[in-house]
């Protein structure tokens, strides 16, 4: 039987990850895999983190099963942090997940259930997990216009013109901040624009929000999820608590689901708590319940916020310093796009040779499609990239 199987294609990323190990070079520099990386390059576990763990040893008495859906606590306290402490809780189902991506997956199967037919619109590009679990689960998928190569944002009348052909009942996935891989986002007016295009033609818009806290801060990256919500009857939002939490490996998300009433609510918990049931059963708790320790004290909770706050901070100044190198080395401003991206990730605009000489001349791994990770800078290493950017002819 396994005999049958067919060799999957390698995720590029992580074969990436590979090459760069397998790199003796020195001064070799890696801006490949989205993880954050602090200025000596490691990926340290958050003090708020940390204090909730001893916290939690001292305190658990069990680690029995909590609920299908998880700890309604959870669902609560990340609904409080996604959607601000008004969010309409009679409409709201709530599931943990595992990771961003489950929460993805989790909300993909809910809509194959509600509605087969159902298109999944991307925005051209997108994360690349996205097609690849929608076309595994069999669904159907198209693409919005969305990034702009000429100037390296959002190409904003042509998506608007795109979604504006989009079926009643299809679904469209949305970024809710730091776009991956672009790192192009939506002002708040054009939010408003595309909450405007959905309500029109009755699609239900499926938001992944991944990153809340990378961009302008906390409340800024949630705003346009917001917006959606307030202005929808449906609405799907996959959020992701390995980034702002640093907690990867603990494999901690939330699908949060707005029903249009209380009724739809329940079926939509219920089937939630079934959709976890097929694929894994209980989801998995203890990232959960960090992060539910941390939202709901007041303490923890400033810590984890003035850290995230230096992790924005840091991403946003090696931005400002990477624009500002190439501008002086260069005497152009045509990279002033990176000092206005959000979030970890930019797509430079460079041809995949580019891409392949940077990292054969210079060391210097980035996606083949030009994404590159800031927060794989340092000092050191913004001036390296600036002047190899430049002696690539990008
Ligand atoms: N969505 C996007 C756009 C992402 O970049 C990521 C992380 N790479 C995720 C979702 C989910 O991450 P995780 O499953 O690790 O929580």
């Amino acid at each position: 039987m396994l005999a049958n199987l067919k060799p999957q294609a390698a995720d590029k990323i992580l074969a990436l990850m590979g090459q760069f190990k397998a790199d003796d070079r020195a001064g070799k520099i890696d801006l490949g895999v989205g993880v954050y990386k602090d200025a000596s390059g490691l990926t340290p576990v958050m003090r708020a983190v940390k204090s909730a763990e001893q916290l939690l040893w001292q305190a658990e008495t069990t680690k029995t099963y909590v609920a299908l859906a998880g700890d309604p606590a959870f669902g609560a306290a990340m609904a409080g942090l996604i959607l601000g402490p008004d969010y309409p809780g009679a409409r709201l189902a709530a599931a943990a997940t595992v990771g961003g991506t489950g929460a993805i997956r989790q909300a993909l199967e809910l809509i194959r259930l509600a509605n087969p037919e159902a298109t999944v619109w991307l925005s051209d590009p997108t994360w690349p997990n996205h097609p690849s679990i929608i076309s595994y689960l069999g669904m159907k998928q198209a693409t919005y216009r969305y990034f702009d190569a000429e100037t390296r944002g959002v190409a904003f009348a042509a998506m608007i013109e795109d979604l504006g052909r989009v079926a009643p009942g299809d679904v469209v996935l949305l970024h809710g901040c730091c776009h991956n891989p672009t790192g192009a986002n939506l002002t708040l007016p054009e939010w408003a624009e595309v909450a405007a295009v959905l309500e029109r033609t009755g699609a239900i818009p499926l938001i992944d929000l991944a990153y809340q806290g990378f961009g302008d801060g906390l409340e800024a990256d949630a705003a346009g999820t917001r917006l959606i919500a307030e202005a929808l009857p449906e609405v799907l939002i996959a959020a992701s608590c390995s980034k702002n939490f640093g907690i990867y490996r603990e494999r901690t998300g939330v699908l949060l689901a707005l029903a249009p009433d209380t009724g739809v609510r329940d079926l939509t918990q219920g089937t939630l708590a079934f959709l976890n049931r097929q694929n894994y059963s209980f989801p998995p708790d203890h990232g959960a319940r960090l992060v539910t320790m941390i939202l709901g004290d007041p303490a923890l909770r400033a810590e984890w916020e003035s850290e995230l706050e230096e992790v924005r901070q840091t991403m946003l100044r090696l931005r400002e310093d990477l624009a500002r190198e190439l501008r002086d080395r260069s005497g152009s401003d045509r990279f002033g796009f990176l000092a206005q991206h959000r979030g970890m990730f930019s797509r430079l605009g460079a041809t995949p040779e580019q891409v392949e000489r940077l990292r054969a001349e210079h060391g210097i791994y980035m996606v083949s499609d030009s994404r590159l990770n800031i927060a794989g800078l340092n000092a050191r290493t913004v001036p390296v990239l600036a002047q190899a950017i430049l002696d690539c002819g990008i």
